[in-house]
């Protein structure tokens, strides 16, 4: 029997970059220090976004650096009637209700400015303003409109202890309301899962004890605390690692150049130097001691010396990667 359970959860939206191997390096050498099954889950449920060629690529770049998992990849898109089951019960507990509203409504009607959030956090997303909150279960659906589901946000939990940050807090109704856990549809059953739902879904269903993740979605954790609750679960434990950002203090994409671990890997970059990279820019290890290891004893130094208490807590700015070995 081991003691808990983590995992690798690519989104193959596209190509994962050096930014994704970090994250991904992190989370394995945190889930090999401990007595824990890693399981790999594939997040595609994001349709219009997801690329066919992604998973499979995704899956290679894991691979490539090094990393193995326990078990079959868990595929989102295989798992709908899980949640679809939570959404019934969530709506039979009247924690969610239909919203018709559009991306543009929604702008426009939260467009007064705000004040900062309470957890010094960016928001990540326009407040809700609560336009259809009045709704109650037993009420008729609408009709003739696409509608998704919104969870009705309450005060608390608003704070956890972070691996890496420590105390966060928020004020879960200023700093982010109500949010989606469903995608639109005209009917409720066509009303796909959203990450929020999907995740925290997932993340009950396997076990999940510790979720190690970009400190882009710490403001997520904060929505799916309360998913947690709704549900009656514990959640995990909770590492948001800081992202890997261009020097305008961006997170890394495109328009920073090609830093697609597919790329590197047609130049004929050495996996070791990612590796390398990603430990000592880190702060997880010192400059140059992995010099000159091979994969496998980089990840048996990393996996024996593993201290989130050495992890750096701000962004790590990347240049131009070829130029920073
Ligand atoms: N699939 C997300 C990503 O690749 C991670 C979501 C999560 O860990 O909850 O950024
Ligand atoms: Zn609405």
């Amino acid at each position: 029997m081991t003691r808990g359970v983590c995992r690798l959860a690519p989104s193959p939206t596209g190509a994962q970059h050096l930014g994704n191997a970090r994250t991904f390096l992190i989370a394995y050498w945190s889930a090999r220090s401990q007595d824990v099954r890693l399981i790999l889950r594939i997040e595609d449920i994001d349709s219009p976004r997801v690329k066919p060629w992604a998973t499979q690529q995704a899956i290679t770049d894991l691979r490539w650096l090094g990393m193995d998992w326990d078990g079959e990849p868990i595929i989102q898109t295989e798992r709908s009637s899980l949640y679809d089951e939570a959404r019934q019960k969530l709506l039979d507990d009247n924690r969610i209700y239909p919203c018709t509203c559009t991306r543009r409504d929604i702008e426009a009607a939260a467009s007064a400015p705000h004040e900062s959030p309470a957890s010094g956090w960016a928001p990540d997303a326009p407040v809700y303003p609560g336009t259809c909150s009045t709704w109650q279960n037993g009420e008729p659906l609408p009709t003739g409109k696409p509608f998704c589901f919104r969870y009705r946000m309450n005060a608390h939990p608003n704070k956890f202890t972070d691996l890496v940050h420590g105390e966060v807090t928020c004020d879960p109704l200023t700093d982010i309301g109500d949010f989606p856990i469903t995608r639109k549809a005209e009917h409720a059953e066509d009303c796909l899962a959203a990450y929020q739902l999907a995740v925290v879904i997932d993340d009950i269903d396997a076990g999940v004890t510790e979720v190690v993740r970009g400190d882009d979605l710490i403001l997520s954790t904060f929505r799916q605390l309360q998913l947690y609750e709704s549900l009656g679960q514990m959640p995990p434990a909770y590492a948001h690692v800081p992202l890997v950002t261009g020097t305008d203090g961006r997170r890394l994409a495109k328009r920073h150049g090609d830093t697609r671990l597919s790329h590197f890997r047609d130049q004929g970059m050495s996996p070791e130097t990612i590796v390398q990279w990603a430990a000592e820019s880190s702060g997880l290890v010192a400059t140059m001691s992995l010099d000159g290891l091979t994969m496998h004893q980089m990840h048996r130094q990393m996996i024996e010396q593993f201290d989130w208490s050495k992890l750096q807590r701000s962004p790590t700015i990347v240049e131009s990667f070829n130029e920073t070995e």
